[in-house]
């Protein structure tokens, strides 16, 4: 379904990063693609179309961007879609990812990125519907995730993890 619509852009390396931070950045994106093409997310995103009704020729395609996005107020842009059905999953930048794994450890930091990344996709696929009804989206993107992370064959969930997801 969505499996094919998912790749990854933009891998070329900005002038402006350092090796150490381009293969950070590039292994966040691989990262993510491999969390959003997991069988059963797949199996669940099948399900949340079919749900919501939403046509799935109304998303055209997945970009997977290996750079993060910087809006004016200084936060980053977890997402993006357009009305030609793009979406765009843009990653956390290298300095929070570091204050992540320093204060939580590995399998947390690990963790966070797999839920933004599937919270984003149903998120961006929401819009589709609802297209800039913001709080409608962030509402039914609350509680589809949820229902996702639930699920007893899915990761166990920590608490800690949905509430960094959660608080912005
Ligand atoms: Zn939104």
């Amino acid at each position: 379904m969505l499996l094919d619509k998912i790749r990854i852009t933009n891998v070329t390396k900005k002038a402006t990063q350092s090796p150490k931070k381009h293969s950070f950045y590039k292994g966040y994106a691989l990262f993510v693609t491999k969390t959003l093409r997991t069988p059963l997310f797949q199996r669940f995103l099948r399900w949340l179309l079919i749900k919501e009704n939403i046509d799935k020729s109304l998303i055209e395609e997945v970009q997977i961007r290996v750079y993060p996005f910087q809006k004016k107020n200084g936060n980053n842009l977890a997402g993006k879609w357009n009305q030609r059905g793009n979406i765009s999953i843009f990653p956390k930048s290298y300095e929070f990812y570091g204050k992540l794994k320093a204060r939580h450890g590995n399998k947390i930091a690990h963790s966070y990125v797999k839920c933004r990344a599937r919270a984003t996709l149903i998120h961006e696929i929401l819009h589709a519907k609802y297209f800039s009804d913001e709080e409608r989206v962030r509402r039914l993107t609350k509680r589809y995730f949820t229902l996702y992370a639930k699920n007893p064959k899915t990761e166990k969930l920590k608490n800690i993890v949905s509430n960094i997801l959660f608080k912005q």
